[in-house]
């Protein structure tokens, strides 16, 4: 049992309660770097008993429309999603967007220039590992990407597939982690404008995993120019994380989410159903929208 899923529940003492929330808000698919259909996501979805789930894709929402489909059969409630990295004061930080307008023209113009750039990203870093003797072709790369939002997750993937690493995480540590040889950093868009980018097509801004970006200082400052919610709960957050951060979404009257942020099977097991939000949360989430 995943602690950290039980916490997902507003008012709930983590001890007492079961993992019964009911939506899972952060989820990826091969339109990004994730393994899965938005089908077979849709399915698992199921399977675990979501009512609600929300795809997150990176810099995209080509999935939304098969996910929505998929959920929709399934009698899932579907949220039209994205992930943007952005940069606030030079920390990396990722900001979620929800119930967008998937069309709008302005949103779209944006992230097809974030797609460019990662996939220039994806041939820098092809060249950084040629120039370390790594013999990766970049169109290995994107054949096996086979998407517009190409990533590390791939190059990883990549060097795996082609035996010039024994696993993703050997690829990581040598290679592509931040401040490793073959790492490239990546042009971001200032938090702000993210957020503005996301409301202007009608979506909600969340900041995902802060848990993880080490960027708190960030949070006040975006709360008062429009972040709508933290993503509080999070694979990745332990359970003291998941009541910092419950804490300052309340005292930043912030919307609270949550999401396992699976990306298909990672170490045998695929993260979907390790964070379950309640649809209290949810419910909020879409007041704030109202609002
Ligand atoms: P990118 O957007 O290209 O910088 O890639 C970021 C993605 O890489 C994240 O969303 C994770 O899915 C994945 N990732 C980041 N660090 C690691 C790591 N150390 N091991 C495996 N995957 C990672
Ligand atoms: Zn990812
Ligand atoms: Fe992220
Ligand atoms: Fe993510």
């Amino acid at each position: 049992m995943n602690p950290y899923a039980i916490t997902a529940d507003p008012g709930a003492s983590r001890q007492e309660k079961p993992a019964d929330g009911t939506a899972d808000l952060h989820l990826h698919t091969l339109f990004s770097d994730g393994t899965f259909t938005p089908e077979e996501l849709a399915q698992r979805g199921a399977q675990l008993g979501f009512a609600a789930m929300a795809l997150t894709d990176h810099d995209t929402v080509e999935g939304c429309e098969r996910m929505s489909r998929a959920c929709q059969s399934l009698g899932i409630e579907c949220i039209t999603g994205t992930e943007l990295t952005a940069e606030f004061d030079g920390h990396e930080v990722h900001l979620l967007g929800y119930f967008l307008d998937a069309h709008q023209p302005k949103l779209l113009t944006e992230i097809k220039k974030f797609q460019t750039v990662r996939q220039e990203r994806i041939r820098e870093m092809v060249s950084r590992l040629n120039g370390l003797g790594i013999p990766l072709r970049a169109e290995t790369v994107f054949e096996l990407a086979n998407c517009h939002s190409p990533g590390r997750p791939h190059v990883a993937r990549a060097l795996e597939q082609e035996g010039l690493c024994v696993s993703m995480d050997q690829a990581f540590e040598r290679y592509l982690k931040k401040g490793r040889p073959a790492w490239v950093p990546k042009y971001k868009i200032s938090a702000l404008d993210a957020i503005a980018l996301i409301h202007q097509a009608n979506g909600l801004a969340v900041m995902a995993h802060p848990g993880l970006n080490h960027c708190d200082q960030a949070i006040p400052h975006l709360a008062s120019d429009g972040l709508d919610g933290l993503e509080c709960f999070h694979s990745r957050h332990n359970a003291a994380q998941s009541e910092h951060y419950l804490a300052m979404a309340r005292r930043l009257n912030l919307a609270v989410t949550g999401g396992s942020d699976c990306h298909g099977f990672s170490k045998g097991k695929p993260l979907i159903g390790g964070v379950r939000l309640s649809a209290v949360y949810l419910q909020k989430l879409k007041e704030a929208r109202r609002s």
